[in-house]
């Protein structure tokens, strides 16, 4: 099959003929990819700040990124009951062993026996991806591969995040929306939908920020190299600060600047990553009583939630598509910050 593939950190992806992937284990599950998203930890893959992990999983270069995949069963372990060649399904990215303990509690990604296709084992950036099948997700009638594949990851790692914020956003709330690409445009229609908090997001991108108001802002903030863009948030909680802030990036600044907009009993709930936070712990989580909380991609349940948002309308995805040759450009798009919404190749 064709497959874009890492030759090794820091070089250019190649297209080239790889073996195609094969059923070993009963519950396999071969899908022919008809999209996959292209995510920030595809960066982090290409600049191999996730080396260490490679070598606790025994991955070695080349490699095939893609985690957030959705296409058509091409074929199924003979334990597979569930799904039949031709299903159009949505890949959930954690291939999970369904036996451990956080497993039976539904809480996939902390599953102790899992295969992460794209990040710890081949990814979806090919013709083919193999994953099993408790992490199959069939398509609801009317939706398209291409209509969902980033939900996956970029699409469930927001929802989720908004899903911890949920029961904090009750009316005349102010929630702050730090990032609106690709997982911020679903995070804000999300939310959005779910409730009727004050959302004021903050992206460093003027464009993004158009769209942010289509996707349901009530108002938008531009990050600004001087930082005055903190006192604009500030204003606009008429200095109260946020009750929630959804940090959809992790990185660069933005971290600090979540920290920093935060009211009385706020919560800052993190879902991007890269960078580092410190804090003053007597001003700023104290005397606050601020909470902080991680908050890693989510469950198939969520997922299954999502796309049925994602089915009534309440979620639209953004894309910018790209053929696997491409793929190199979509690297430099979503590093330069012009990517609208989420990137996606088409194999
Ligand atoms: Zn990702
Ligand atoms: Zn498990």
């Amino acid at each position: 099959m064709r497959a874009a593939v890492l030759p090794g950190y820091d070089l250019d992806f190649v297209v080239e003929t790889i073996p195609d992937p094969m059923i070993q284990h009963s519950n396999d599950v071969i899908v022919k990819v008809g999209a996959a998203g292209f995510c920030r930890t595809d960066i982090h893959i290409w600049m191999g700040q996730l080396a260490e992990l490679h070598k606790a999983a025994g991955v070695s270069m080349p490699f095939v990124c893609g985690h957030e995949t959705a296409g058509w069963v091409v074929e199924v372990g003979p334990g597979v009951t569930h799904v039949s060649v031709g299903d159009a399904v949505l890949l959930h990215p954690l291939a999970t062993c369904g036996y451990c303990m956080a497993c039976r509690r539904g809480d996939d990604m902390h599953c102790e026996d899992s295969v992460f296709p794209g990040i710890a084992a081949q990814g979806g950036f090919a013709e083919y991806v193999k994953t099993n099948a408790r992490a199959i997700v069939p398509l609801p009638e009317g939706l398209t591969p291409r209509d969902v594949a980033p939900l996956a990851d970029a699409g469930l790692t927001a929802y989720r995040a908004v899903r911890k914020a949920l029961p904090l956003t009750t009316p005349g709330t102010r929630t702050v929306v730090m990032g609106a690409g690709g997982l911020g445009h679903i995070g804000i229609q999300a939310l959005r939908s779910l409730s009727q908090t004050d959302i004021i997001v903050v992206d460093r991108s003027e464009q993004a920020l158009e769209h942010a108001k289509i996707w349901g802002a009530d108002h938008v903030v531009s990050t600004k190299d001087d930082g005055s863009h903190v006192k604009e948030i500030m204003d606009l909680t008429l200095g109260n600060g946020a009750d929630v802030v959804l940090d959809f990036i992790g990185e660069h600044g933005p971290q600090f600047d979540a920290i920093n907009v935060l009211g009385r009993h706020g919560t800052d709930i993190i879902a991007g990553y890269g960078g580092r936070l410190d804090f003053d712990i007597l001003a700023q989580l104290l005397t606050p009583e601020a909470t902080i909380v991680g908050s890693l991609v989510g469950t198939y349940n969520e997922l299954v939630e999502l796309l049925a948002l994602t089915s009534r309308g309440a979620v639209t995805l953004t894309t910018t598509e790209f053929p696997l040759e491409g793929i190199n450009d979509a690297l430099s798009t979503l590093n330069s910050g012009s990517m609208i919404g989420r990137g996606m190749l088409i194999p």
